[in-house]
C-alpha cells in the first residue's frame, strides 16, 4: 500500500531520532535489566587456581591404588599448607585449592579413612586430573565477558560479578511519560457513565515498561482538546526523554496528537506504518524528547508498544540489539495469505506450534490475555498449510 512506511524502516528512523543516553556507574544490586556501556573484561582468572570439584582427597595419580597417609586439609577460602609427596593424601573440599604435588582428587565415597590411614574401597579416579577444575577454565584475565550493550540478566550479572569489577557502567534509564487521550476514558476501577470505558492502555503500558530500564512517571490523561494536549506535551518534554501518547493518532476529528505536537513546537518524523494493527503510529521530536504516538485500540497499542516503544527504551538505555528477536515455528493450523500491510496476529505458541487466536479485531483486549506470541504474516504472503513455518515474536 503506497505511502505507508515498512516496519523495519520505521524502527530504524525511530531509533535514529535520539542517541543512547550517557552512561552512569551503578552497583551490582541495582543493575538488573540495564545495558552495559563498555565491554566487561575479566580482571582475573576464574578459577584463579586449580580447585577441587568434589569433596574427597587430593593425591598423586601415580600413587594409585594407595594406601596413603593423610597429611592435612585444604578447605575453600584458604591456601593449602603444604605439598603432597609420594603416598600422601590431603583431605580436600569442593572449591578448595589443590595442593602442589597433587594432580587428582578421589571422591570421599571411594575411600575409607582410619585416622591418618586412607585406603581405596571404590573404583577411584579413572584419569589423571579427575575432579579438578583447571585454572581459568571459566575465563582468563583479559577475556571479554560481556560486550558493550549487553542486557544484564541474572546470568550476565553473575559473570560480571565474578570478573572482579567493583561497579558497572551502564546506560542511563530514559524518563518516560505515558499520556492517554480520549473523552471516553475513565481510570480503571472508577464508575462509568454511558459511553465511557476504563482506560486499559495505561496499566498495560506501565506493566510492559516495568521490566525495562525506564523511569516511568504516573500516567497522565487529557480530554480530546488540542490546546490542552499541546500545553501538556510541552511541559512533559522538559522533564522526560520519551513521551508516549495513546489514542488520537488517526485521522478522526478528535485525533489531536499530530496537531498538538506541531502546536507545541515539535516535529513529526513519520506517521502511518504498513502494519496491522497499528497503522496510525506517529513518531516525532519535541525539544530533546522523542514522542511516540500509539494508536488507542488495545491490541494496536500493545503491538506498536512491542515493536516500537520497547526497542526505543532499550536503545536509549544502551542496548546493542534493541529490536525484538524473531523466531520460527510451524503453524498448528492453515493460515490465509497476507494483504497490503504486515500482520502481527495475536497467537499462542504451544508444544512448538503456532495458532492465531480467534478475535483479531484491534479493539479487543481478551486475546491479549491469552496470546504469548505475535505471528508475523508478511505483505502478500501466500496462504500456508498447517505445518508450514511462520515467523513470530515472543511476548510476555
Ligand atoms: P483512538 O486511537 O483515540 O481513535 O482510539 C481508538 C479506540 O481505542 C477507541 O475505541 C478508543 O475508545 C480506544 N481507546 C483509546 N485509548 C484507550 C485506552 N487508553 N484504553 C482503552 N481503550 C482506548
Ligand atoms: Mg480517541
Amino acid at each position: 500500500m503506497s505511502g505507508l512506511l515498512p516496519v523495519e524502516d520505521a524502527q530504524a528512523r525511530l531509533l535514529a531520532l535520539r542517541n543512547a543516553l550517557p552512561p552512569e556507574k551503578i552497583s551490582f544490586s541495582e543493575c538488573f535489566g540495564r545495558y552495559t556501556s563498555d565491554d566487561i573484561l575479566a580482571q582475573r582468572d576464574q578459577p584463579a587456581a586449580q580447585l577441587s570439584a568434589m569433596d574427597g582427597y587430593a593425591i598423586r595419580f601415580d600413587d594409585l591404588p594407595g594406601p596413603w597417609t593423610v597429611i592435612g586439609e585444604s578447605a575453600a577460602g584458604a591456601a593449602p599448607g603444604r605439598t603432597v609427596n609420594a603416598s600422601e593424601a590431603m583431605r580436600i573440599f569442593t572449591g578448595a585449592i589443590v595442593p602442589d604435588g597433587a594432580d587428582t582428587v578421589i571422591v570421599q565415597e571411594d575411600v575409607a579413612a582410619d585416622g591418618t590411614k586412607l585406603t581405596l574401597t571404590g573404583d577411584g579416579p579413572g584419569t589423571r586430573g579427575r575432579h579438578i577444575r583447571a585454572r581459568a577454565t571459566d575465563f582468563a584475565a583479559g577475556d571479554c565477558l560481556l560486550p558493550a550493550g549487553t542486557r544484564l540478566t541474572p546470568g550476565a550479572i553473575a559473570a560480571a560479578a565474578m570478573s572482579g569489577a567493583d561497579q558497572l557502567t551502564v546506560g542511563r534509564r530514559p524518563r518516560v511519560a505515558i499520556l492517554t487521550t480520549g473523552d471516553e476514558l475513565v481510570q480503571a476501577g472508577r464508575a462509568l457513565t454511558a459511553g465511557q470505558i476504563p482506560d486499559s492502555n495505561s496499566p498495560m503500558l506501565s506493566a510492559m515498561l516495568a521490566g525495562e530500564p525506564a523511569i516511568v512517571s504516573l500516567p497522565h490523561h487529557v480530554r480530546d482538546e488540542r490546546a490542552i494536549l499541546a500545553k501538556l506535551l510541552k511541559d512533559l518534554a522538559r522533564r522526560h526523554d520519551v513521551i508516549v501518547t495513546v489514542g488520537g493518532a488517526s485521522v478522526g476529528d478528535h485525533d489531536h496528537v499530530r496537531g498538538a505536537l506541531q502546536d507545541a513546537g515539535g516535529q513529526i518524523d513519520f506517521w502511518k506504518i504498513a502494519m496491522r494493527p497499528g497503522k496510525p503510529l506517529i513518531a516525532g521530536r519535541i525539544g530533546d524528547a522523542v514522542l511516540l504516538g500509539l494508536p488507542g485500540n488495545p491490541s494496536s497499542a500493545f503491538v506498536t508498544a512491542t515493536l516500537f516503544l520497547l526497542p526505543l527504551i532499550r536503545h536509549l538505555a544502551g542496548a546493542r540489539d534493541p529490536l525484538p528477536a524473531i523466531h520460527r515455528s510451524p503453524l498448528a493450523i492453515a493460515l490465509d495469505g497476507g494483504g497490503g500491510r504486515r500482520d502481527y496476529l495475536r497467537a499462542r505458541l504451544e508444544y512448538g506450534r503456532l495458532t492465531p487466536l480467534i478475535g483479531q479485531d484491534s479493539g479487543m483486549t481478551l486475546p491479549l490475555a491469552t496470546a504469548n506470541a505475535l505471528l508475523i504474516r508478511d505483505i502478500a504472503a501466500p496462504p500456508r498449510d498447517a505445518g508450514a513455518m511462520a515467523d513470530y515474536i515472543v511476548i510476555a
